[in-house]
């Protein structure tokens, strides 16, 4: 079962219908008052005008509603159909991607040990601070607008409803402390913070969000996707402060162009390893979120939207006593949004101060985003068919 057709609801021109119907029925009765009381409640032998006027306001009043009927039929068959259409279309792609998506994973396994290779290569090259960082920023930029504009066909599918399966990309990185321990040890916030993303680009963006393996292939038709281990990856080094109590903003740009951005490109090259001819072509680049300590301003997460393809994040649990499965963009919930929340400003997304939105700045918010938003995520170079 394609998950289009379960984001396309039928029930709304039921509903549409319904209330379309109750008007024509409210307007009719109101009409057929109108002319009692104005013409038939007046209408003698010695006036005969206001029994023929109420006679033409009944039978105006009756026409009126048999087109107000037959309009509301015919909407509401066009309604129907127009759902039919969006999912035939949205099957039928989804169909063509499960085949090709085959061979793309075949060809993205060697693509990526050779990609990977090259991608480590240009890596240590855009690690450099000042001139390499800045390089990598313009190719990011470049990079996203480029495939932007490739992506201009699915923004109007995702306009009038038409979005076929994507994917996403996601490792989390849980890093070291200074003495060589996971800042993380109960994985279990980890798994719900991913659960969320996975449930909420689901819902929202019809997204499929995977981990980063050699061979992986999703059908669009296949389950669910679950947060486990294959999400997340870990590291032996050991990390010196700068790397784990990190900033946001004009601190992170700072940063991000001299010794932080160095390393944390780096990280990158190694632990988004099979994704290197994506990074290095920016078509389906990985996204990485670093696992931080703490931040010296106080926030939760940081992002530098398109300029780079990772996320800091302080993982946080709240909302212990919702289940992951239910970890749902329907939800008013806590820091377990942070992730996905810095996800989405990786696929561009700006601030939207509204706590039923992804890009509420801080929590409580909910995983709902705009018609605008959903076109900006799936035109993302992060989130692509193959
Ligand atoms: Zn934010």
């Amino acid at each position: 079962m394609s998950n289009c057709t379960k984001l396309v609801k039928t029930d709304e021109c039921t509903q549409t219908r319904d209330e379309g119907y109750n008007n024509c029925s409210q307007t009719r009765d109101e009409g057929y008052n109108s002319c009692q009381s104005n013409y038939y409640n007046d209408c003698h032998w010695y006036s005969p005008w206001n029994c023929v006027a109420g006679w033409f306001c009944s039978a105006w009043t009756w026409i009126s509603n048999i087109v107000c009927v037959g309009w509301t039929w015919v909407s509401n068959v066009v309604c129907v159909a127009w759902k039919y259409i969006v999912q035939v279309v949205c099957v039928l792609i989804d169909a063509v991607v499960a085949v090709v998506a085959i061979i793309a994973s075949v060809i993205d396994a060697i693509a990526g040990f050779i990609g990977g290779i090259v991608a480590f290569i240009v890596d240590i090259f855009t690690s450099i601070p000042i001139i390499g960082r800045l390089i990598d920023w313009v190719l990011g930029v470049a990079k996203t607008i480029v495939w932007a504009i490739a992506s201009i066909p699915d923004l109007i599918g995702t306009l009038v409803g038409v979005m076929p399966e994507k994917k996403l990309r996601l490792i989390v990185l849980i890093q070291n402390d200074e003495r060589g321990n996971p800042l993380i040890i109960d994985r279990t916030v980890l798994y719900r913070a991913i659960q969320f993303v996975i449930n909420t680009y689901r819902e929202q963006v019809n997204v499929r969000v995977v981990p980063v393996q050699i061979f992986h292939y999703a059908s669009t038709f296949a389950d669910e996707q679950v947060a486990n281990d294959n999400y997340i990856a870990s590291e032996t080094r050991i990390n010196t402060p700068d790397l784990i109590d990190v900033c946001c903003d004009t601190c992170e740009a700072g940063e991000n162009l001299i010794d932080r951005g160095s390393q944390f490109n780096l990280k990158l090259s190694i632990v988004a390893f099979w994704g290197g001819a994506r990074r290095l072509t920016g078509y389906g680049a990985p996204i990485v979120a670093f696992a931080v300590r703490s931040y010296k301003d106080g926030k939760a997460g940081c992002s530098l939207g398109p300029l780079t393809d990772f996320v800091t994040v302080k993982f946080q649990d709240s909302d212990q006593g919702t289940p992951a499965a239910q970890l749902t963009s329907d939800k008013s919930l806590g820091a377990i949004t942070d992730l996905g929340h810095e996800v989405s400003h990786c696929c561009s997304l700006p601030h939207k101060t509204d706590g039923d939105n992804m890009m509420n700045p801080s929590p409580k918010r909910s995983g709902r985003m705009t018609v605008w938003q959903k076109m900006l995520i799936r035109s993302s170079r992060h989130v692509t068919y193959l």
